[in-house]
């Protein structure tokens, strides 16, 4: 089943307890894309760049079957940049940077071909852009949608009406509590479940996710990364995962949901090993069930013989 992902794509400059670049690719859809290419084909990208985006990276979305129809190069300024610093604890970084460049105007423009989309991914945008995709495909089947504290704060009305239109919000558990107002996770997934989405995921970072399905809670473990490098691009990397797995199979059941949970933890998990997407270019097949398999052993409860 073909994929329509709407983000940013970027370069970054990334700074970790244990390296530094100076720019890197990066930004939400081209993490989303990457990962979902492993599962489904094709998978359409919109977004856009500038005049400085360079020829290999066009050539590695290329490589991965990604369609670059709906990517638009605007030569009159250079590619949104950001840049952020990560310390000892991970869960946390601060933003150096935000170059908006040519994103700032960003008009997303979903072409004629890939209007018919079923699944869709709206990376961490304005609320009103990601709305303004969704009016102009046809019949979604199944749309997901990120966001972050900055549109929760800035801009609640225009996400609120985005969130009426989309099937399942994934967002981690600090952003969670601000939207619905609420401690306590479990009455907030319920407030934000009743702003529209009927499935909600939150992240809890190196702590695994939480899925709710209607009246199911699934808890997915976290994978015990042993080296850590960049977690730049975990959280789009799950959604890429997870939704790329669902389009694969094109089943929304609740149990299929929750193998596409831990597909997308597959996906994170790999992202973080090295800087930037280096390593979700050129994952196997083998590699990617086998850590399936692994996060399945992670997890594994025995029963009880005597009761
Ligand atoms: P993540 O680590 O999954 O939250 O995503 C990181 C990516 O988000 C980076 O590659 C950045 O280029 C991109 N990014 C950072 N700030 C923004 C922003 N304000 N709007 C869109 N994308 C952003």
């Amino acid at each position: 089943m073909s994929l329509l992902v709407v983000g940013s794509v970027a370069y970054d400059g990334i700074e970790t307890p244990f390296g530094k670049t100076d720019r890197i690719l990066g930004g939400s859809a081209t993490y989303i894309s990457l990962t979902s290419s492993y599962f489904t084909k094709p998978v359409n990208l919109v977004g856009v760049v500038g005049k400085d985006f360079a020829d290999e990276d066009i050539e590695l979305l290329k490589s991965k079957d990604i369609d670059l129809q709906g990517l638009q190069i605007d030569n009159s300024g250079n590619t949104f940049f950001w840049s952020g610093k990560y310390h000892y604890d991970l869960n946390n970084r601060d933003t150096l940077d935000t170059q908006l460049n040519v994103f700032e105007r960003f008009d997303p423009v979903i072409p004629e071909a890939y209007k018919d989309a079923k699944f869709i991914a709206l990376g961490n945008i304005e609320p009103s852009l990601q709305s303004k995709v969704l009016d102009q495909v046809s019949n979604p089947g199944f749309v997901v949608m990120d966001t972050m504290n900055f549109w929760i704060e800035g801009t609640p009305d225009a996400l609120k009406e985005t969130l009426k239109k989309v099937d399942l919000l994934v967002i981690n558990d600090s952003e969670a509590r601000e939207l619905a107002n609420e401690p306590n996770l479990l009455k907030a997934a319920e407030i934000v479940m009743s702003m529209g989405p009927t499935s909600l995921i939150i992240k809890k970072g190196e702590h695994g996710a939480l899925l709710f399905t209607g009246s199911e809670i699934f808890s997915a473990p976290a994978y015990p990364v042993i080296d850590i490098f960049d977690p730049t691009g975990a959280g789009d990397s799950f959604l890429g995962g997870m939704l790329g797995w669902l389009a694969y199979t094109d089943d929304l059941s609740s149990h299929n949901m929750r193998r596409a949970v831990i597909m997308g933890s597959v996906m994170a998990s790999f992202c973080v090993e090295k800087f930037g997407p280096e390593r979700l270019k050129d994952l196997t097949e083998k590699e990617i069930y086998d850590r399936y398999r692994e996060f399945r052993e992670l997890s594994e409860i025995p029963d009880f013989d005597e009761f």
